[in-house]
């Protein structure tokens, strides 16, 4: 019999069920090749935690796999290879299809190389290609209602189950008033192992060489790094805390960033996890009368709906996507921005967000959307230059899940392509979602003077920039003719071309 082909397993695929045969996986036994390239921490500067996260895993699941794996730390995945497999080597190799276009080219112009299907979601791609041919039009909303009913996802027979397929309406309540934290059970978090110091002694010896460059604090460890820790985390986040995830899932409290999200999804796309048992592991403790069916419906929908949806949206929307830039936004990131340097900043939300993200690689979807994309957006900063700095400071952060979420969702660089209209706010909508207006220097009710919110100010000056555009969006119109009963708009966007760009609010 031939020998097994050896089997390239990449950084994201760590979880058994990518190794499966049953599941799409290589040969039994096929050996496996993993590589740590250097060349993708020294090309830019990520999150020192990122980093940590990724290299963790990646060395837990090599002594996991023990004498099957040749390990391999080279400059390049091309050096690595040739390091595990023999320069010059014809070797045929199997790899699960990866998670980015440039590693899928990669791969690709590879000879020998067979690329099996990807692992680390529900939907293959070819069903999506089915559901979304035709032209039709690409609604989140009906994509998620086919996954559920495909995978009979809370589903009772035909009908979605309680009724209803949306729950939004009960979800997203302001955070309870006079409260500083939700005072929900804790997230889990994992101790550190001779893993960890031997990948943290790493970082600091190739920091000091020069050879890298890292933003942001490196930890402890706060996200699981092995399947062990990663079923921990699923089984503590659906046991003790998933009852209270719908109602306050937008909510933002200064001193509890975490509320009751989830925090999976390091582990998922890492390949730790697969989607499907989160999804049923919810289900479940819906139908055992555990959690409401508010949150578990909202946390399907995250999961089985954004997730699924983003990751086709992906590789659907195609290579041209990433330099979409229909608003024609230029400016540079702020250095302040880019150095995560939240003390430089006045903007109490900004700083408190910015600051979790200087910590912890980590915000929920409301600070990355409200507070740190709709300054971005405001300003008018390069949504290819967002796009980079939320990939590199992000430790669920890949090319896959940012484009889209990033590029289309966030920047609206896409014309309206995945959202029908851009997200942005005045800071009415942040006062109202948080306690952060309370202590701020500035008030969200105030559009010009000494204590003009930069977030209404910038809103209205946004507005007023893509006047033609935003005018003749239906969902935009009404918010322009507010812009027209202004009194002060020249006022305030006198005042917002004296500030210095680069002056943080
Ligand atoms: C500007 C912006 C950037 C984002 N960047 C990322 C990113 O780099 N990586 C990432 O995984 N998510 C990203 N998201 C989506 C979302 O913010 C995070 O998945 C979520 O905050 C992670 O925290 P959690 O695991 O506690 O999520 P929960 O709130 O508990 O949600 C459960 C799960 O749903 C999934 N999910 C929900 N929304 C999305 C979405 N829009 N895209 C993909 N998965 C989703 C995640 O796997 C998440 O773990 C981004 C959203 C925005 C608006
Ligand atoms: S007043 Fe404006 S800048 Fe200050 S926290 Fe509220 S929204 Fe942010």
């Amino acid at each position: 019999m031939a020998a097994p082909r050896p089997h390239w397993l990449f950084g994201d695929q760590l979880g058994p069920h990518f190794l499966d045969p049953r599941h799409g996986g290589p040969d039994a036994d096929a050996p496996v090749v993993m590589v740590e390239a250097r060349s993708v921490l020294a090309r830019r500067r990520f999150h020192r935690a990122k980093a940590h996260l990724v290299l963790s895993a990646m060395r837990h699941r090599a002594a996991e796999l023990g004498d099957r794996v040749t390990y391999v730390r080279a400059g390049t995945y091309a050096d690595g290879l040739a390091k595990a497999l023999g320069r010059g080597s014809a070797q045929e190799l199997t790899v699960r299809h990866p998670t980015s276009r440039a590693a899928l080219e990669f791969v690709r112009a590879r000879p020998g190389v067979e690329v099996l299907p990807a692992g680390g979601f529900l939907v293959p791609h070819d069903d999506f290609a089915r559901w979304a041919g035709g032209g039709r039009t690409l609604r989140l909303e009906d994509f998620y209602r086919w996954v559920r009913v495909r995978h009979e996802l809370l589903m009772d027979g035909d009908e979605p189950a309680g009724g209803r397929w949306n729950l939004d309406h009960d979800n997203r309540e302001p955070p309870p008033r006079g409260r500083d934290t939700l005072g929900a059970p804790e997230p889990w978090r994992p101790a550190e192992d001779d893993i960890d110091a031997e990948v943290r002694h790493d970082l600091d010896r190739w920091e000091r060489d020069g050879q890298v460059s890292f933003v942001g604090r490196d930890g402890p460890r706060l996200f699981p790094a092995t399947r062990r820790e990663a079923l921990s985390a699923l089984r503590r986040f659906v046991t003790y805390r998933l009852g209270d995830f719908g109602r306050y899932e937008d909510a933002m409290l200064a001193a509890d960033p975490v509320l009751s999200h989830s925090l999976l999804s390091a582990p998922l796309n890492l390949g730790l996890l697969h989607p499907a048992e989160c999804v049923e592991r919810a289900e479940a403790a819906y139908r055992a009368g555990e959690a409401p069916l508010n949150s578990v419906e909202g946390f399907v929908r995250q999961i089985a709906g954004w997730r699924e949806y983003v990751w086709q949206l992906y590789w659907h929307f195609g290579e041209d996507y990433r330099h979409r830039n229909a608003l024609r936004h230029r400016a540079p990131l702020p250095g302040w921005f880019l150095d995560l340097d939240a003390d430089a900043v006045t903007a109490n939300c900004l700083s408190t967000v910015l600051a979790q993200v200087r910590d912890t690689g980590w915000t929920h979807h409301i600070p990355r959307l409200m507070v740190l994309g709709s300054r971005a957006l405001q300003d008018g900063w390069d949504p290819a230059a967002v796009t980079d700095w939320f990939h590199r400071c992000f430790v669920d952060g890949y090319d896959w899940v940012m484009l889209p979420n990033v590029v289309g969702m966030s920047q609206y660089a896409d014309g309206g392509r995945m959202t029908t209209k851009p997200y942005t706010s005045g800071g009415a909508y942040i006062h109202r979602m948080s306690d952060l207006c309370g202590p701020c220097a500035y008030r969200p009710t105030d559009r010009t003077g000494e204590r003009a919110c930069p977030y209404t100010a910038g809103y209205w000056a946004f507005l007023h920039r893509h006047r033609d555009r935003l005018a003749a969006n239906h969902r935009t119109a009404r918010a322009v003719q507010g812009l027209d009963r202004l009194k002060d708009l020249g006022e305030l966007l006198a005042e917002r071309d004296r500030r210095d760009g680069d002056a943080p609010p």
